[in-house]
């Protein structure tokens, strides 16, 4: 299993929000208009739930790639499992890193 001691704060340099699983047209229009924008990211992950990533540093990865607020972290970072983490589990089911991965997802699940 990768340690923290072996990572550089990965989970760290982004954020990752659940969002509604797209059910629509129009849902999937929205997703689609998420990734227009450089460096968004949409994922299913392996227990079926849909998350929107930001890539972005958090202010307190110190540089050693540690917490510099370890004792104070918010209630997300304590409850995180490093066993659980996407150093150490495939927790992406799908990812789509541009419309052109979204297009593609939608034309193979209608052929299925
Ligand atoms: S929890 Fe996982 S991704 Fe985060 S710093 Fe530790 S090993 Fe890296
Ligand atoms: S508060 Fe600490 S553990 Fe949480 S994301 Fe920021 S650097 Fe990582």
């Amino acid at each position: 299993m990768i340690t923290c001691d072996d990572c550089n704060g990965m989970c760290c340099r982004k954020l990752a929000v659940h969002i509604d699983t797209p059910k629509t047209k129009d849902d999937f229009e929205d997703i689609k208009w998420y990734l227009y924008h450089e460096g968004i990211s949409v994922y299913i992950d392996n227990e079926d739930d849909w998350l929107v990533m930001f890539p972005s540093k958090c202010r307190h990865l110190a540089k050693d790639g540690r917490c510099a607020i370890y004792d104070n972290r918010p209630p997300v970072c304590r409850e995180a499992e490093v066993s659980e983490c996407e150093r150490n589990i495939k927790e992406i089911k799908h990812l789509f890193s541009e419309p052109e991965d979204l297009n593609n997802y939608l034309k193979k699940r209608k052929r299925s």
